[in-house]
């Protein structure tokens, strides 16, 4: 006996697929009057939302469209028209109105006050129910495409979905475990879209072996990361660097993995003074007035954690004099490491560990006035699945937000 055929659903106006923030905000923008369904594959809707910020949810980021566009890579110029129309107070005002505060860190970073993500994800839930949104969770997409009437046709296990618009929010390939596994890429390309190679972004680098594991946990503030790829200089950085078991990590280096590729250099300043000239006057200052006192003291005045120094002692073979002892050329060597201490990277840590997704559906075909495919009609792209990632600090779910929004605005009747 043949299995009898996938029932086909009444033809709704939006369908929706993805229930985390941008097909959330999509659901909650999508103007009244019209029959509106959302399609999520977990059994919950949001499952990213409530890992962000470690469980807090840095949702977003302090600052005007403009100030809020330069964090996005270089596409500035895209992000922009979402920005405008939904920025960081049409995110706040709803949560409010959903009884969720937000607080504003001194760093611009912006948290819900009660510090729990969840509360960010009910909210947003409730406000896409109130708006008669029809959520239907634990329902994978398997399929979209074209049907005869220039309308959508999405398949899940035991139903087809008839759509005359439809809006693709299923994020990209980052931290697949919450159900982002890559599927909007495949059906863009099926729609006739290029894709931009997604690698993973605002990731971990990793070294192999890493002689520096025992300083796991420590943080310190890089004014100058220098990136090489062999003798070309692709990049200057500061900013928060953490030390992991396997390499770095910390605010600075994810927000520079979108271009770091393996077998490129870091070099890292560890002290404040960030220059050889500066760091060597204080160095000097500090032997002149305590020549009794040994190298690896002097080093951990300068800034340097003490576990680190004495890493980097022992990794590097140097000698721990008393400061009257140095000699020119060691006080040398030590000023180079101590400006540019030297990280090769064997591998970016890896979809499992990604927060984000480089690269995606490519930002030409789509109009970022409107978020809208210029090749397809009726079909609309939002959040991570596009071509746009931003730095850490809350930039990548306000894009979802604002994106999701504008997708659902434009794709009123
Ligand atoms: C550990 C971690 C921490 C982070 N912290 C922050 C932070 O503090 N601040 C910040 O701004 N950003 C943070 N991010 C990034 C941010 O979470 C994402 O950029 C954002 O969630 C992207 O939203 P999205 O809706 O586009 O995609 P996603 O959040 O990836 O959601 C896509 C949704 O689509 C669903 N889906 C996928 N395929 C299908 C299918 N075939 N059928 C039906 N449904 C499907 C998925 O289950 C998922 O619910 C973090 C990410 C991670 C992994």
């Amino acid at each position: 006996m043949s299995p009898s055929p996938p029932l086909l659903t009444d033809p709704c106006d939006t369908l929706i697929i993805g229930g985390s923030m941008a097909g959330l905000s999509a659901a909650i923008h999508a103007p009244g009057g019209q029959r509106v369904i959302l399609l999520e594959k977990n059994a919950v809707c949001g499952r990213k939302i409530l890992v962000t910020g470690g469980g807090q949810c840095n949702c977003s980021h302090r600052g005007t469209a403009e100030e809020l566009a330069r964090h996005y890579g270089g596409k500035e110029r895209f992000v922009l028209p979402a920005l405008y129309a939904f920025g960081p107070d049409t995110m706040v005002r709803s949560l409010a109105a959903a009884g969720v505060a937000v607080e504003t860190r001194s760093d611009g970073k912006i948290f819900p006050r009660s510090k729990q993500s969840r509360r960010v994800r009910d909210a947003l839930v409730a406000l896409a129910r109130g708006r008669g949104v029809r959520m239907v969770t634990s329902a994978p997409v398997l399929s979209c495409r074209l049907g005869d009437d220039g309308g959508f046709l999405v398949s899940t296990c035991d139903l087809v979905y008839r759509s005359k618009r439809l809006i693709l929010a299923v994020g990209g390939k980052a931290f697949p475990q919450s159900g982002s596994t890559g599927d909007g890429f495949l059906w863009a390309r099926d729609f006739g879209h290029t894709l931009v190679e997604p690698t993973p972004a605002l990731t971990a680098v990793e070294a192999d072996p890493f002689p520096y594991a025992s300083c796991a946990g420590i943080s310190l503030f890089s004014p100058v990361i220098e990136h090489k790829r062999g003798t070309e200089k692709i990049g200057t950085y500061s900013g928060e660097v953490l030390w992991t078991h396997r390499g770095l990590s910390g605010p600075a280096i994810l927000d520079a993995s979108r271009n770091i590729l393996p077998g490129d250099r870091l070099l890292l300043s560890l002290t404040e003074e960030g220059t050889a000239e500066k760091t060597e006057e204080k160095l000097l200052a500090l032997c002149r007035k305590s020549p009794g006192r040994r190298l690896s003291a002097l080093v951990a005045t300068l800034g340097v954690p003490q576990r680190l120094a004495a890493c980097m002692f022992q990794t590097h073979v140097l000698r721990d004099p008393a400061a009257s002892d140095l000699t020119r050329a060691e006080r040398r060597r030590l000023i180079e490491l101590l400006v540019r201490f030297p990280f090769t990277v064997r591998r970016l840590a890896g979809w499992h560990k990604a927060m984000t997704t480089a690269g995606g559906v490519d930002l030409r075909e789509v109009n970022r006035k409107t978020m809208q495919s210029r090749l397809i009609p009726g079909l609309f792209f939002a959040g991570e699945l596009l071509d746009v990632d931003g730095d850490c600090g809350g930039y990548n779910l306000q894009w979802a937000w604002s994106s999701g929004a504008l997708a659902a605005e434009s794709a009123a009747p």
